[in-house]
């Protein structure tokens, strides 16, 4: 089969290859001599896979019990509009949604919020728009908080900008009993996070999960339970509480790529060791690609401030015209979509779990090659 391509996409991401082995190799015999995609997703085999992938989904991040694990469709976008639409508790009148926005997509949240609840219901606590969303967070005591705060959304990783808040969320600024709510897309089971701090997360699957096609959702019971949803007649497949009661079962769930998260989940249990063993390696493989350009005499260049650099998505600056012979060269070696984000431009690194250590030495050492042959 010969040495497999070194693939930095944002998303949809890289997979294991051992996962995609084990798919080709079930993929017409999944069950009774036939594939997964042609199975029934009322039948017994289904339920239990869907199941198992929820037990090693739990077991991964140690989801505590008064969790629900929804799965949904209609991507992270969905999300947007869900998280208004159920936990804007328009019940309680004079509650804000709390927004802060570093990057590209913390900012579609928020125009979303805007769109659905009107801007006297939805508050920007920080905007990093004005510096480029370049990681320059400014300190917590300038955060604009609401009085009276429905939620409070944030996005963990921002895919485009390259910029990550993980454990440096001051999460001791927000009220215990005002719900947390975290887009995290690009960083979900790249290391272990404590649940409990959270109201929901919600995850796209292409990034470190699997394939397009499946979003899962992580939520506390009680907002199940206490929000008031608007508008009335709330659409069913919009309201969380429809995927909690039946196990996302309402309808036809996505069986194929629920399968693929299932086989990834498997292989970081069994393969990897699970999300403290998945921190390290993610730890080393950033730490060799930023020291590689801070060690370029300023040939690359990160344009994120140090504290908030993203361990997924890696962007950095070509020195002079050289950006495009990068990537093509970069591509005659077999390193591919390592172009920047189309808004941004660039050179943009994907690190997510499946790229393993040694792809990202690869990398180094080309651009070692590439900056040499230049300076
Ligand atoms: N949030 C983040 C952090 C993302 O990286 C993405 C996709 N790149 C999205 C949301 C949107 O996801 P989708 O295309 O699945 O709607």
């Amino acid at each position: 089969t010969g040495k497999r391509i070194l693939n930095f996409s944002a998303g949809p991401g890289l997979m294991p290859a051992t996962v995609l082995a084990t798919a080709a190799a079930e993929m017409s015999t999944f069950s009774q001599g036939h594939s997964l995609m042609e199975l029934s997703h009322r039948s017994a085999p289904f339920e239990k896979l869907l199941e198992e992938t929820e037990v090693s989904f739990r077991r991964l991040l140690n989801i505590p019990s008064n969790y629900k694990v929804l799965f949904m469709q209609g991507g992270a976008t969905l999300q947007f509009s869900c998280i208004a639409l159920n936990l804007c508790a328009g019940a309680n009148a004079g509650t804000k949604a709390d927004y802060i926005v570093t990057g590209a997509w913390s900012q579609k949240g928020h125009e979303e919020a805007v769109r659905l609840l009107g801007s006297d219901r939805v508050n920007l606590v920080v905007n990093t728009k004005s510096s480029k969303h370049n990681g320059d967070i400014p300190p917590l005591s300038t955060w604009n908080f609401s009085d009276k705060q429905s939620f409070v959304f944030y996005c963990d990783n921002e895919t485009v900008h390259g910029v990550e808040f993980g454990s440096k969320f001051p999460f001791h600024a927000i009220a215990k009993d005002v719900p947390i709510v975290c887009d995290m897309s690009s960083s979900i089971l790249s290391q272990p996070v404590d649940v409990s701090k959270f109201g929901l997360i919600f995850a796209g699957a292409q990034k470190n999960m699997g394939p397009a096609g499946v979003t899962v959702v992580i939520v506390r019971e009680d907002l199940l339970v206490a929000s008031y949803k608007y508008p009335q007649p709330f659409p069913l497949m919009l309201d969380y509480s429809t995927y909690a009661t039946s196990h996302s079962m309402h309808n036809t769930p996505p069986t194929y790529p629920i399968y693929l998260c299932g086989l990834v989940f498997k292989w970081l249990e069994t393969k990897i060791g699970g999300l403290i063993e998945m921190e390290k390696i993610n730890a080393a493989k950033a730490a060799c690609l930023y020291e590689a350009i801070e060690n370029s005499n300023g040939f690359y260049s990160c344009p994120v401030k140090k504290d908030y650099r993203s361990r997924m998505n890696v962007t950095f600056l070509v020195k002079g015209d050289f950006e495009k012979e990068f990537l093509a060269e970069a591509e005659k070696n077999g390193m591919i979509q390592l172009a920047g984000h189309r808004s941004v431009g660039g050179v943009r690194a994907s690190l997510y779990n499946a790229m393993p250590l040694d792809g990202v030495q690869a990398l180094v050492s080309f651009m070692k090659e590439f900056a040499s042959a230049r300076f």
